[in-house]
């Protein structure tokens, strides 16, 4: 509604303009016409300069449309000099009009430009009226120049301004933000306006001269138009993305400085944006840059389309965009960046591929989040943090929580410094067989020793680690660890196998087997004493490339199970094609396993699979003796759970083993322990009784 009213203003204001000029143009038209006619020879030879010169405008790229700046100025002002403003508004006119014509542009437009151009010469007419500066076919004088540069100014001043408003009015801006829209580059072009205005003075004395002189300045205008178009160009690459031709982050900053000024007065609102395409790296991985550009590309146009002409869409960086809402309430924010999402739901058709992209994005809304720009920015990266965490699309800051926020952000900062101080170590929880009852293994669980915030739990961290590519390093270190301390259990008699958890990352790099081969070699640990966890979703990333990985680890020996069956979306396909040897039910169904028909049927039913395909079936989420009775009736094979030990640093677990003996079997209702039982120090977790 409100692009239609402002088209409705645009026409008006056409009008209007058109309304007020043509009459001008005529009544000067019909007044000069005898000067006119006295300097036909110089009116003849000057009109098809501008007439050219209106043609080869040069073009000043601003994001989806060209401004055009045009060298036919110069020859204008000459005809105004010599020949009077009749000469040259109808110079201009018919200039204006072939070049309007042969563009095809509409006839309103055309009329337009006919109009503006009159109302700003016949301006510049007056102020050298004003000074006693009259037409006439002589050289100027240097006590002249000075009407000369204000009338420069003021034809500079219409000229640049009437179109201007038509063109701010026809992105539906109103008020402070037209003027915004005028004021953009205005230094460089009045320094234009005034580089070609000045050389109208020597049109004249060449012109005095002879007319053919007037030629020889073809070249030094040739220069300055050529000057003029690199210029434009440099300064619209500083500001954009050479890819996708939208702003970059210098803009960026520009545009959010400006909007919060303009915002602070008005007492308004407006929001930024940060998306993060999912699983682009994959994309650019698998099918290649070209791909990836063609990808980015065509995400650029779709978020274009999403949003208002008076709206900023960036490109930060690699698959980092940001959007900024020119203008938002707080309750349409939400409402907008749904819709973004959903304009890039629609499968993105490129040269060779088809493909699904789904994005994350972060939102702040200024100034209730952020009254400057790195603050601003902070808050939106918090949000689209979450927003990837959570998997959940989008996330809009919450001022009112951002204690969680707050300490994620610390956190992130640590990572790097967490990672040189050694400060990720590694917990182990025991697996039992579920009819012998004797532990046959441990999974190894990361967790982050911080020196502020205590012991932290994975889910608090691993999402981060995935983000800033950190994983790769800690899951090779987590399998080194954890191979040095299987070694010394092997070598205390205790023949366990042990379990590392993997990521997209891991399964991603075709490196990864050899590198878990040789700490195998290393630690001399036989390969089928490693397992290696992969979850569902780390199946789905690039199917073809994880199933290389791992057919690769398979030929080393390791023991492969998926993790968390029952959660992610895996086609059930995967599993007969992929070489797993475990199936791990996710805890969620065993924790519910007594109380809930579903969750039984669940888990009989993937314990029932993982028979057929010749699979262990192992439940996590063992907590007490009565699931763990079920469990073992269905035909589970192994069980991991509190009821056995919650996960524990490595010298409790070998102090539970002690107290076990060399057949560590789990007594029923788990491990009592004696005061004898642990000689490294107390066992602090409340599901192991101490006697
Ligand atoms: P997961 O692999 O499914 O690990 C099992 C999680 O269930 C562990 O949580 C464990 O403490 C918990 N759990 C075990 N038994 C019980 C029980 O009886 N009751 C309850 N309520 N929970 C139980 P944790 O250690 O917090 O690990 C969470 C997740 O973090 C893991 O889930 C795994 O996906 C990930 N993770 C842990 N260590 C690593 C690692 O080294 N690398 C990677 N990539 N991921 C890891
Ligand atoms: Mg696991
Ligand atoms: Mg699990």
């Amino acid at each position: 509604m409100s692009s239609r009213r402002s088209n409705r203003t645009l026409f008006t204001y056409l009008i209007a303009v058109c309304a007020v000029g043509f009459p001008a143009l005529a009544a000067t038209v019909a007044l000069d016409a005898g000067r006119l006619l006295d300097n036909l020879a110089a009116f003849l030879f000057l009109l098809p300069c501008i007439a050219f010169a209106e043609f080869v405008p040069i073009r000043i790229p601003r994001g989806d449309y060209d401004e055009e700046l045009t060298v036919s100025t110069t020859f204008a002002f000459a005809m105004l000099l010599i020949a009077g403003p009749g000469a040259a508004l109808v110079g201009m006119a018919v200039a204006s009009l072939v070049s309007d014509v042969g563009r095809r542009r509409p006839r309103l437009r055309a009329s337009f430009n006919v109009a503006q151009y009159s109302l700003s010469i016949l301006a510049a007419f007056a102020v050298l009226h004003a000074f006693g500066v009259t037409p006439r076919n002589a050289a100027v004088s240097v006590s002249e120049l000075g009407p000369l540069a204000l009338a420069a100014l003021t034809f500079f001043a219409l000229n640049n301004s009437l179109p201007g408003i038509a063109l701010a009015l026809d992105r539906g801006l109103r008020g402070t933000r037209i003027a915004r829209v005028l004021a953009e580059d205005v230094a460089f072009q009045a320094g234009m306006a005034l580089a070609l205005i000045s050389m109208a003075p020597l049109v004249v004395a060449a012109a005095h001269d002879s007319l053919i002189l007037v030629l020889l300045l073809g070249a030094p205008l040739l220069a300055i138009y050529r000057s003029a178009a690199a210029l434009a160009r440099a300064s619209h690459e500083a500001l954009h993305d050479p890819l996708t031709g939208l702003a970059n982050r210098t803009r960026l900053h520009l545009t959010l400085a400006s909007l919060f000024d303009e915002h602070a007065l008005a007492g308004t609102s407006f929001a930024l944006l940060l998306v993060d395409l999912d699983r682009f790296k994959e994309v650019n991985d698998a099918l290649g840059h070209a791909v990836g550009d063609e990808l980015l590309q065509l995400v650029a146009l779709r978020l274009r389309a999403c949003v208002g002409d008076e709206d900023l869409v960036v490109r930060l960086g690699g698959d980092e965009f940001a959007v900024v809402l020119a203008s938002v309430e707080s309750t349409t924010a939400s409402d907008r960046t749904v819709a973004l999402l959903s304009g890039l739901e629609a499968p993105m058709e490129l040269e060779t591929v088809t493909l699904d992209v789904t994005a994350s994005i972060g939102v702040a809304i200024a100034p209730a989040h952020g009254t400057d720009a790195p603050a601003l920015l902070g808050a939106a990266d918090a949000a689209l943090y979450l927003a990837k965490e959570a998997r959940a699309g989008f996330v809009v800051h919450d001022a009112q929580g951002p204690a969680d926020t707050r300490g994620r952000l610390l956190l992130l900062a640590d990572l790097h410094e967490a990672y040189t101080a050694k400060q990720f170590v590694v917990h182990y929880q025991p697996k039992a067989d579920a009819r012998t009852r004797k532990i046959v293994g441990v999974e190894a669980l990361v967790r982050w020793q911080h020196p502020r915030l205590g012991l932290l739990a994975p889910n608090e961290f691993i999402g981060m680690l995935e983000q800033s590519g950190l994983i790769r390093q800690v899951t090779l270190d987590v399998i080194d660890e954890s191979l040095k301390q299987l070694a010394e259990w092997h070598r205390a008699g205790w023949k366990l196998h042990v379990a590392v958890n993997t990521t997209v990352r891991s399964l991603h790099d075709r490196a990864f087997p050899e590198a878990v081969a040789s700490r195998l070699a290393a630690h001399k640990v036989p390969a089928s004493s490693l397992e290696l966890e992969v979850t569902e979703r780390t199946l789905m990333a690039d199917p073809k490339l994880v199933s290389d990985v791992l057919q690769e680890l398979k030929t080393i020996g390791i023991r492969l199970g998926l993790d968390d069956f029952g959660t992610g979306f895996s086609s059930l396909a995967h599993l007969g094609r992929l070489p797993l040897d475990e199936l791990k039910i996710d805890q969620s169904f065993v924790l519910g396993l007594i109380s809930s028909d579903t969750n039984k049927v669940i888990v009989r039913s993937t314990i029932e699979l993982a028979k057929s395909l010749g699979m262990t079936s192992v439940a996590e989420g063992v907590e007490d003796e009565v699931t763990w009775r079920q469990l073992r009736a269905l035909g589970c094979n192994v069980v991991q759970g509190y009821l056995i030990s919650r996960p524990k640093p490595a010298d409790e677990i070998t102090a539970l083993l002690r107290h076990l003996g060399p057949e560590p079997v789990i007594p029923l209702g788990g491990v009592p322990i004696g005061p004898d039982a642990n000689p490294t120090g107390p066992l602090t977790t409340p599901a192991i009784q101490r006697g």
